[in-house]
């Protein structure tokens, strides 16, 4: 068997993030810690022209809410939550106005927080997901760009169109609904995906059901993850999961040994980003049943822990940032 790389970082068999546009700071009443004592990290998408003021964008339901300035921005990542670019205005983009919503937008907002920003989340609709919007955001060296489509994301796939899964409390006309705190959960197990929940600012009852749940909802949809994903589920970051993700994707592996004493491999990144800046790749590697009792693995002759995954079967999450040489061999 050759080295394989897991689908998602630790052998984990599914994913869940969850985005809450327009970064409001009423997300402290109740959002911010739930997400604290369940141990799941959350995403904020800015409207940056914006940037700490009261929401005044054409009809919208959060008007009179105000948006997260930097410095609470920055507390959210201490927290290890991640920030998106929500556009500059919340309009729909039109080409000349792609440098002030893309570039400009990205540059305050990375200003502002003290770090990169690497996704782009459509404003709207998917309008904001246009043919001309996508192209300028391969330009700009964003990772990846997030829909309002309601469906997995899978471990092969394509991150310019990321989708995300409505956390509302029902569905508009005239596909209405009920909340369904197991929503593409099953379908996420069975397929290995990746599901990124999306909403606006969880409070006692819905700002407006067809963009939002209430925090009771939210805090049921945590407890089925937890209850459902149990050790099998990775709550990641949406920036952690696409680094892994794009990692994976670009990996090259050669063989160098392939003995009865050694299994040696030669791992380098071919056409990675120079914006991945964090390069943990899990890997499973099956073995003589002897290496797995005190396992013996080395990344460029440095000891990393490894555990047996299954009788047979190493895995083990390697640091594998300038590339390097991945050995098994038999244990002490
Ligand atoms: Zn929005």
């Amino acid at each position: 068997m050759s080295l394989e790389v897991c689908n998602w970082k630790y052998g984990k068999r599914w994913v869940y993030s969850i985005t809450y546009d327009e970064a409001l700071a009423d997300l402290h009443r109740f959002a911010v810690p739930l997400h604290e004592g369940c141990g799941i990290p959350g995403h904020v998408e800015v409207v940056v022209g914006q940037l700490g003021e009261v929401r005044a964008v054409g009809e919208s339901s959060y008007n009179g809410f105000r948006h997260m300035n930097g410095e609470e921005l920055k507390d959210l990542l201490t927290r290890g939550w991640g920030v998106g670019n929500h556009s500059w205005s919340h309009l729909l983009i039109e080409p000349p106005m792609m440098d002030r919503e893309l570039r400009q937008a990205r540059e305050v907002l990375e200003e502002a927080i003290g770090a990169p920003v690497h996704l782009y989340c459509a404003s709207g609709d998917n309008s904001n997901m246009s043919d001309h919007v996508l192209a300028q955001c391969r330009r700009l060296g964003y990772l990846g760009a997030m829909s309002l489509t309601d469906a997995l994301n899978r471990p092969g796939e394509e991150l310019f169109w990321i989708n995300r899964t409505a956390l509302h409390d029902h569905y508009y006309a005239p596909f209405f609904s009920e909340f369904d705190p197991y929503r593409n959960i099953r379908q996420a197990q069975e397929d290995g995906g990746w599901i990124i929940d999306y909403c606006h600012c969880p409070l006692e009852v819905p700002v407006h059901p067809n963009k939002d749940c209430s925090e009771s909802q939210l805090r049921r949809r945590f407890e089925t993850v937890l209850s459902e994903g149990g050790d099998r589920v990775w709550c990641a970051v949406p920036e952690e999961a696409l680094f892994y993700h794009l990692c994976r994707r670009h990996l090259h592996i050669e063989v160098l040994a392939d003995s009865l004493t050694e299994k040696r491999f030669r791992l380098d990144f071919v056409g990675l980003s120079e914006r991945v800046d964090r390069r943990e790749l899990t890997f499973e590697l099956k073995v003589p049943p002897a290496w797995c009792r005190f396992p013996r693995v080395l990344l460029d002759g440095r000891q990393q822990p490894a555990e047996v995954a299954r009788p047979g079967v190493l895995r083990v999450t390697v640091d594998v940032t300038g590339g390097g040489e991945l050995t098994f061999g038999p244990g002490a």
